[in-house]
């Protein structure tokens, strides 16, 4: 469930549920490092803050993607409450998001997310957990459920991105390969990102195991989303389809 920034395993082997990677989350605020007040002062977390609200209210606005989970969220009983259900917080630096499945909550990082751009990924990305969560009694403890969910967000989001970056010589059979292949990789890492008790070879089994029923359900986008490509247009246009306002 946690948007990874890097390959890196997390270090804690005692929190299974990768809480440690949100230090906000229990109830303490992450003390700033020595040299993060030497260069940056206490100031800096309340700027990143800040702005990473900021983002987040700019792409409720104006992304489809974010729009289109926001409506498909809320036809699906779950309507979302800014303020209530998406919390810009201090993270580890090893992901850039997450979801709280106790609070419902999306997490966004801000001190890794620093764009417009990121935070709509990061938030398409949870958004599509909470979805699964709300409407298909998602239970993230079952590792499958987890692989299943990790595989859909990144089917319909980051790797949809990053397919359409090779497809310049790529025969379109080799693109679904390749596709395939981000999905089972980016899956993989999120699912050991967020059970640091989970090895690779464990994860991996699990993702291969729900793979193709997961990988073909594309609620509640409808497609598999190329960057820059009219799809994310075509995609909140065509949501009434699916019965969402
Ligand atoms: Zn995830």
């Amino acid at each position: 469930m946690a948007t990874e920034t890097s390959n890196a395993a997390p270090v804690d082997k005692e929190d299974n549920w990768g809480y440690d990677l949100y230090p906000e989350r229990r109830g303490e605020a992450p003390k700033a490092k020595w040299w993060q007040v030497a260069f940056f002062g206490d100031g800096r977390n309340t700027l990143d803050r800040t702005e990473c609200e900021k983002n987040v209210y700019y792409c409720f606005q104006n992304s489809p993607l974010v729009k289109l989970m926001h409506s498909a969220l809320k036809a699906s009983g779950c309507e979302i409450d800014l303020r209530r259900h998406i919390a810009c917080e201090v993270c580890d630096v090893k992901v850039s998001g997450g979801y709280d499945p106790q609070l419902n909550q999306v997490v966004v990082c801000q001190n890794v997310a620093r764009s417009a751009g990121m935070v709509q990924g990061i938030l398409v990305h949870e958004m599509i957990h909470m979805f699964d969560a709300c409407k298909h009694q998602l239970d993230l403890k079952n590792i499958h459920h987890l692989a299943c969910t990790e595989i859909r967000a990144a089917n319909l989001t980051h790797c949809s991105f990053v397919s359409a970056w090779a497809q310049g010589d790529a025969s379109p059979f080799r693109i679904k390969q390749q596709h395939a292949e981000c999905v089972k990789t980016k899956a993989i890492g999120s699912v050991i990102a967020v059970r640091p008790d989970v090895t690779k070879e464990e994860a991996r089994t699990a993702v291969e195991k729900v793979f193709q029923k997961c990988y073909n359900d594309l609620e509640p986008i409808g497609r598999r989303v190329r960057r820059n490509s009219p799809d994310m247009i075509r995609a909140f246009n065509e949501r009434v389809n699916y019965g969402y306002e």
